[in-house]
């Protein structure tokens, strides 16, 4: 990458990705079969998760967005949650499917099965593209999880750094080198 010292390993590929989501829908149009859950993804990066799962769903959904950030500029969680957006849709006594891109100590997750709770939803299932256990902190249960993925701080399909990279297809791990920078 011509801008970074650091290099981008593939991680996961976009057909993958694909395959694994297409089984997350199945298991997810399954278990909620009968019911019309209400989609909510996590701004920014579960929009494209979001958005290709709920295509793949077989049963009728809403979907509505939060905007939660633990991050500052930097790969190291500043251990805050921030919420700038709040949900448009009425949840009560709705069942609820979260939707995360990547769940690393699971504070946002935590934070906003909290916030959410507030507005009585029958039920609140996790559904996360990227399970990271390496920083694992919050004991928080996962219903649907797409990959499970020890270590590293990984970017694209919506992951970024710094806000960059959310676009890339695949998802690729960022390899930090140190010493000889620019
Ligand atoms: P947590 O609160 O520590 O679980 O972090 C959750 C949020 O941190 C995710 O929704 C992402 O926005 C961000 N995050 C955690 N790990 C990564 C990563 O490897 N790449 C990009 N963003 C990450």
């Amino acid at each position: 990458m011509a801008e970074t010292e650091n290099a981008f390993r593939l991680v996961i590929s976009r057909g993958e990705i694909e395959k694994r989501i297409s089984e997350l829908a199945e298991e997810i149009s399954r278990d909620l079969a009968g019911e019309e859950p209400v989609v909510i993804g996590v701004l920014t990066g579960a929009a494209f998760f979001l958005t290709d799962l709920v295509r793949r769903l077989t049963i009728p959904c809403r979907i509505d967005f939060i905007k939660a950030s633990s991050y500052g500029s930097g790969t190291v969680s500043s251990g805050e949650v921030r919420f700038s957006k709040d949900l448009d849709l009425d949840i009560r006594g709705a069942k609820v499917l979260l939707v995360e891109d990547i769940v690393d100590t699971g504070l946002t997750v935590k934070k906003t099965l909290d916030f959410l709770s507030g507005k009585s939803p029958s039920t609140v299932r996790v559904c996360a593209l990227i399970d990271k256990m390496e920083r694992r902190r919050e004991d928080i249960e996962i219903d649907y999880s797409g990959f499970a993925v020890e270590t590293g701080f990984l970017v694209g399909y919506g992951l970024d750094w710094d806000e960059k990279y959310r676009n890339l297809p695949d998802i690729h791990a960022v390899e930090m080198r140190t010493g000889g920078g620019a």
